[in-house]
């Protein structure tokens, strides 16, 4: 089993031509609610990817929080460990405008209420072939999470996103962290994905850092360097490439595949992904990235 310990959100998307400037108001021409928050997103990828996953964190008592968990349980996530709390669910305010650019508000409603992993998730995470973080509930949380991991002898896998200073005590937890770029380079201050992985396995044990349309480097402490490139494919939608890639690297690891068997099937995992739209909608399933590597 694979724990998620993160976030739930309802991405609330309008798209428009034009994004309003403060004070005007203007029509979109289409709208809709899609269920995000990097954690829910990497635990349907993972589930999707072949892999028993329990998700925890918590939602709100409104409609979005039974929208979320409902769609949780149809990717096949266990969601009893999905906490329901008084108040709004998670939101992220998303406006869509016709050159694809996009402006974003993060409410973290019932994600912002969660303190630290409950005696049930304890039990959850120290029962885990790997345990899944992210950066969108409250850092001493995450923290929390990451060292009953790591006290538990469970790989613990960390997107720091959305970017942000990270204590050492994280650090220490971390067996695998994986940035994109951008986050990497704001995390280490280094130029360059091969600095940046330099200075991430100075504090990390192993380090991915994916590069988009041109792949993924990883790197581990013992001195293994690999160069993944990503797969030529058309791209429609890149939202959550991120999220799907780091699901099934983690299911593959889980497996026991080696690291750059793992790579080949979330870089699989990832393509796919960014072929159809949407978030957890364009994750692909365990047949489809076998088929695709085959
Ligand atoms: P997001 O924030 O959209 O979830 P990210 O910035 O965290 O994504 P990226 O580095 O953009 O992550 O992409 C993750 C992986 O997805 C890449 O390592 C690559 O394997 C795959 N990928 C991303 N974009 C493309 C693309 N255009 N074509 C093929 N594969 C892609």
């Amino acid at each position: 089993m694979i724990s998620v310990f993160g976030s739930a959100n309802m991405d609330l998307v309008a798209y428009v031509a034009q994004a309003p400037a403060r004070g005007e108001t203007v029509t979109g021409h289409r709208f809709r609610t899609v269920p995000g928050g990097k954690g829910a997103n990497q635990a349907v990828a993972a589930a999707r990817a072949g892999a028993e996953v329990s998700f925890l964190g918590a939602v709100g008592d409104d409609g979005f929080g039974a929208e979320m968990r409902a769609a949780l349980a149809a990717a096949g996530v266990d969601v009893r460990g999905l906490r329901q709390v008084p108040g709004p669910s998670g939101i992220a305010h998303i406006v869509v405008d016709d050159d694809g650019g996009n402006s974003i508000i993060v409410v973290p409603g019932a994600n912002g209420t969660v303190s630290g992993p409950s005696e049930a998730d304890l039990a959850a995470i120290a029962g885990s072939r790997a345990l899944l973080l992210q950066l969108e509930l409250p850092l001493p949380a995450v923290v929390a999470a990451a060292e009953a991991g790591r006290a538990a002898g469970v790989p613990v896998v960390l997107t720091p996103a959305p970017a942000q200073p990270l204590p050492g005590e994280l650090l220490d937890a971390v067996t695998l962290i994986v940035p994109n770029e951008h986050e990497a380079a704001a995390i280490t201050g280094a130029t360059g994905p091969d600095a940046a992985l330099d200075a991430l396995l100075e504090r990390v044990e192993e380090a991915v850092i994916t590069l988009g349309g041109a792949g993924a480097l990883y790197g581990s402490r013992s001195g293994e360097r690999l160069r993944v490139p990503a797969a030529e494919v058309k791209a429609v939608d890149t939202t959550a490439a991120g999220d799907t890639f780091v699901g099934a690297l983690a299911v593959a690891r889980a497996e026991g595949r080696p690291m750059a068997d793992a790579l080949r099937f979330a870089t699989a995992a990832a393509a796919l992904s960014v072929l159809r739209e949407g978030a957890s909608t364009s994750m692909p399933v365990r047949s489809e990235i076998e088929d695709f590597l085959a």
